[in-house]
């Protein structure tokens, strides 16, 4: 079992932000900004590109609730705004094998990346 679907199980504790049938989202334990989230399928898909063809409604719920959970979060105006990041392998960083997407939001993000 992923840590994640440990927190999907409530064997760890996490501070749910929202959840349906199909998906779950929960403040980062080490937030890189005011408002950090992770957005997670409860299939526990290793990576976003280990994702299959009978995945494509699930990956468009997660990106629609991306955007639900940041109105929820007060961040979806313009003049606020978020990113969304998911990361992939080892370059992507990576560190936790449960497709996740990181919603960051409550200050200006650089861009690029690190
Ligand atoms: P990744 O590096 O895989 O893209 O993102 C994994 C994220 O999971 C990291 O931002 C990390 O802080 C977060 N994380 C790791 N363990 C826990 C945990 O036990 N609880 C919560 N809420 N977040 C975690």
């Amino acid at each position: 079992m992923t840590l994640f679907e440990k927190i999907i199980a409530r064997e760890i504790p996490a501070e749910i932000v929202y959840e349906d049938d199909l998906c779950l989202a929960f403040k980062d334990i080490n937030p890189q900004a005011p408002v950090h989230v992770l957005l997670i399928p409860k299939k526990p898909i290793p990576r976003v590109g280990e994702a299959e063809t009978e995945d494509q409604a699930l990956l468009g719920h997660l990106l629609l609730k991306a955007g639900a959970v940041a109105d929820l979060l007060g961040v979806k105006q313009i003049d606020k705004g978020f990113r969304l990041a998911i990361n992939h392998g080892e370059h992507g960083g990576e560190t936790v094998p449960h497709l996740h997407i990181h919603l960051l939001a409550g200050r200006p993000l650089a861009w690029p990346p690190g």
